[in-house]
């Protein structure tokens, strides 16, 4: 089983988390844009930690600014925008996009039940798909391919629901 994209790894993206903040700086810099304080903190935070919904990042910002819901979907936007993000449609999650990555297609295998989040591979294949989107006119595309389905861990909630075993 290949290991989740997202476990808890002790200081994971540490060693060069001060790079990839400089890294998406300037990216925000080169569109005209500045990473604010709330703004590079959501970005700190989905780089660490993975997905995480619009309240949880609202509830850990206390000290770097009072921000209320309708900021932090603003600001989610934004970093949406400048593809520093993207947004797990059908767990309502954001995770950062790993730099070399900002503007190429991202799958993910998203457990319905319990959340888990697993990146895949994308194979040429899929990167055609949005060639020829772009090739049909289309463009400010959210070039994120998401597959949900059932993780099928013995701990996954669902699971247990399912076969009525209780923790
Ligand atoms: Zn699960």
């Amino acid at each position: 089983m290949p290991d989740p994209l997202f476990a808890p790894t002790e200081n994971a993206a540490e060693p060069d988390l001060e790079s990839q903040l400089s890294q998406a700086r300037a990216i925000a810099r080169k569109a005209g844009k500045t990473l604010t304080p709330v703004r590079e903190y959501f970005y700190k935070r989905l780089l660490c930690e993975g997905p995480l919904g619009a309240y949880e990042l609202l509830a850990g910002l206390d000290g770097v600014a009072s921000a209320k819901p309708p900021t932090a979907y603003r600001t989610l936007e934004f970093l949406q925008e400048l593809g520093l993000i993207r947004k797990l449609q059908s767990v309502s999650k954001y995770i950062a996009t790993p730099l070399s990555a900002v503007s190429s297609p991202m799958a993910f295998v998203v457990c319905r039940q319990c959340g888990l989040t697993e990146k895949l591979e994308c194979d040429p294949a899929q990167t055609s798909v949005f060639d020829r989107a772009r090739k049909s006119g289309f463009d400010q595309l959210d070039a994120t391919i998401e597959i949900s389905g059932r993780c099928g861990r013995d701990d996954c909630p669902g699971d247990r629901l399912r076969t009525g075993r209780s923790t």
